[in-house]
This record gives structure tokens, C-alpha cells and sequence, in this order.
């Protein structure tokens, strides 16, 4: 079986995700940091991530550079987004994905553009989304936890500027495919929020629910 879950930053769809791939025993994977890694390593070349030879060339980082703790930060985030708007990185990154999505047993893959472009042909497709304010609300929640001093109007422009460009990119946008259930986290906490996403996935598959 694969899921595919997307939506935007902070929505809750990266916990979700893990929780659903614990719940049916399903490896997942996290692609956003595919794109936070070609980002960082970008930065690490000291390169544009504008530039998109210079983006592309950052796709081949080394694989340990996926358990930096860096590329958790707010501003690999935002390096992520934009190296991301470059086809010939979202290119150089699909095949992984791909490979991720198709491996035996299924996989649970959480980004912006697996239920339309990396695994239009998953079982499950869950666009998971929250308002801007409570998304903000959440990173700055976490981010407190981690020392990280930024106010909440910081990070609401934040999260609009990279809504903005992950859904009016031409390559791949961040957009519900038309199959998609929706899942609006922004009044449910995190375990309403994994018990819906359990049941959506058991309702559209046939299950029945786990006790
Ligand atoms: O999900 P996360 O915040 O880690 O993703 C970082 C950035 O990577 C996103 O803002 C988006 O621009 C890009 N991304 C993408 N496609 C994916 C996953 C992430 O374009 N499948």
C-alpha cells in the first residue's frame, strides 16, 4: 500500500505521516529533506540557490548530510524552497522517490507533490492542511523549545512567502491531486489529528480499524 501525504509547511503533515507508516508498519520517507539537503549543500558550496546549474549540482550530496541537524533549521526551509522551484533538481531527486513509493510492501511518503507527480497511483492520497496562524502558532511552539527566539509575525511571513512559492511554481506546485481527502489540523491536536488521518487511510482502503 502507498500513501501519499501533502500539504504545506508545518501542517502537520510530516507527523502524520510517521505515525500513519507506525500505525501499518510502512517505511516512510520525509522528501522535504531531500530539498532541505540540496538547500544546505548549496549553502555549503557557497553557491545561489537561485542558480539553477548551482541547485543542481548540490543534488548529489553525500547521504550523510540527511541526519545533519542543520537541515531542520528555518532557514534551510526557506534555502529548500527555493532551490525546489528548479526543475532539474525536482529531476534529480524523483527516481529516489520514485524507487521510495515503489519498493515492496508500500511506503508512506510525505511532501508537496507525491499524490500528484511521485505516486499518482498510491492507494491513499491525504492533503493535509491548517491555517496560516495556527501553523505559525505551532513553529513557533517548537521553536521556543529549541531556544530559537522569533516572533510569531515573523514566522506567519515566513510560512506565507514560502505558501506562496511552492504553490505558484510551474514545476510540480503545491496543489491537492483531485483524488485527495482533505484534513484540516488547524482544530485538532496531534492525536485527533493521527486518529482521522488512521481512519481516512482505513476507510479508503477498506480496512477494518485497528483495536
Ligand atoms: O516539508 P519541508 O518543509 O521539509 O520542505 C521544505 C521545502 O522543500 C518546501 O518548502 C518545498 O519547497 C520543498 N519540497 C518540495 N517537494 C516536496 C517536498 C518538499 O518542493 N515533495
Amino acid at each position: 500500500m502507498i500513501i501519499a501525504v501533502d500539504g504545506p509547511t508545518a501542517s502537520g503533515k510530516g507527523t502524520i505521516a510517521k505515525a500513519l507508516g507506525r500505525h501499518f508498519r510502512l517505511p516512510h520517507l520525509d522528501t522535504g529533506l531531500l530539498y532541505r539537503a540540496v538547500g544546505y549543500q548549496v549553502k555549503l558550496n557557497g553557491g545561489d540557490p537561485s542558480d539553477p546549474d548551482e541547485a543542481q549540482g548540490a543534488t548529489n550530496f553525500p547521504d550523510e548530510l540527511l541526519g545533519h541537524p542543520e537541515l531542520r533549521s528555518e532557514e534551510t526551509g526557506g534555502l529548500a524552497s527555493r532551490v525546489s522551484v528548479h526543475p532539474a533538481v525536482r529531476k534529480a531527486l524523483f527516481e529516489r522517490q520514485r524507487a521510495f513509493a515503489k519498493q515492496e510492501g508500500g511506503a508512506v511518503l510525505d511532501g508537496r507533490d507525491i499524490g500528484t507527480v511521485i505516486a499518482p497511483d498510491a492507494d491513499v492520497k491525504l492533503f493535509v492542511t491548517a491555517s496560516v496562524e495556527a501553523r505559525a502558532q505551532r513553529r513557533w511552539k517548537e521553536m521556543q523549545e529549541r531556544g530559537e527566539s522569533h516572533t510569531l509575525l515573523e514566522i506567519e511571513d515566513d510560512l506565507r512567502r514560502r505558501d506562496e512559492r511552492d504553490t505558484n511554481r510551474k514545476n510540480a506546485p503545491l496543489v491537492a491531486a483531485e483524488d485527495a481527502v482533505l484534513l484540516d489540523t488547524s482544530d485538532l491536536d496531534r492525536e485527533q489529528a493521527i486518529t482521522k488521518a488512521i481512519e481516512i487511510v482505513n476507510q479508503a482502503t477498506g480496512q477494518q480499524p485497528c483495536p
